[in-house]
């Protein structure tokens, strides 16, 4: 309390400097993690959902949250198993999923990433590019468990993976799939809301899983996704709509309150782009 004159100092001067984000980021919140399966967890808070699946022969994991989460992240992990960081598989770029990619590289583990979303960070100068790509699909395997993750076409950004987790019958699908609220779609990466529900249909074709991992909010069951389609082309609808009275104002005119969205988060940010690609 002595020194609260000061600290109100320090926090006027440094939102006057215009890092009030990356101050108000630190200290990080607490995170949570939850038992998914038996062989599978999820790390919850602050930033994207991660997936952790302990094997025998080191810990597989989808995104990493923010830079600032990483100490929390590994000690979470260490809670489950006693072995390293194996492979970390980046849903897409966006720094909420890929900040503690520098710690996990540093860690020794190796990332992979679809080759657009790794080409998005290079244009965003972000840190802690991934060595590998993939186009399709690819698959990672440790102690005897495997683990997909595949593109199947545009939603939240141009380089969207879903991974799956076969033997737990579980998908993690990054912000294709969020629970939490507003969808954003990124149209500055590539995202697409024409074909953002189509992309998730071919999710549900393609995959055999009775849980969703989504990247941001709690953890969903296959029928959530499945609504997931029809929600996101109720959205398309209303944006197109929205967007008739001109792109600009488009997001005030926007209500999506009935589909438990009142509050439309980032989904302004990508207002813009959606009213182009839907004119
Ligand atoms: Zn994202």
């Amino acid at each position: 309390m002595r020194n609260a004159p000061l600290l109100r100092f320090a926090l006027v001067t440094l939102a006057a400097a215009g890092v009030w984000l990356a101050w108000s980021q630190n200290p990080p919140a607490q995170l949570t993690m939850e038992k998914v399966t038996p062989n599978l967890y999820v790390i919850m808070q602050d930033g994207g959902n991660v997936a952790v699946m302990p094997t025998s022969d080191g810990v597989i994991v989808v995104d990493d949250k923010f830079a600032q989460d990483a100490p929390q992240i590994m000690s979470k992990i260490k809670t489950v198993s006693d072995k390293p960081v194996r492979y970390v598989i980046n849903t897409h770029q966006h720094g909420d999923h890929t900040g503690g990619n520098e710690a996990m590289l540093a860690a020794g583990a190796e990332i992979l990433i679809h080759k657009n979303a790794r080409a998005n960070m290079v244009t965003a100068k972000q840190p802690g590019l991934p060595r590998i790509t993939f186009s399709d699909e690819t698959q990672v395997f440790a102690g005897g468990k495997e683990v997909r993750a595949r593109y199947l076409g545009r939603g939240h950004t141009n380089g969207d993976a879903v991974v799956y987790f076969p033997s737990e019958r579980v998908l993690h699908t990054g912000d294709l799939f969020v629970s939490s609220g507003a969808p954003f779609c990124d149209t500055a990466n590539g995202g697409s809301i024409k074909e953002w529900d189509g992309t998730v249909q071919k999710i549900l074709e393609n995959y055999d899983f009775d849980t969703v991992i989504p990247g941001h909010g709690n953890v969903a069951k296959r029928a959530d996704l499945q609504k997931w389609v029809t929600t996101l082309a109720t959205i398309r609808t209303r944006v197109k709509a929205a967007c008739a009275g001109g792109a600009a104002d488009a997001v005030s005119r926007l209500n999506l309150a009935d589909l438990g969205m009142a509050n439309l988060g980032m989904l302004g940010r990508g207002m813009t782009g959606m009213c182009q690609e839907l004119q």
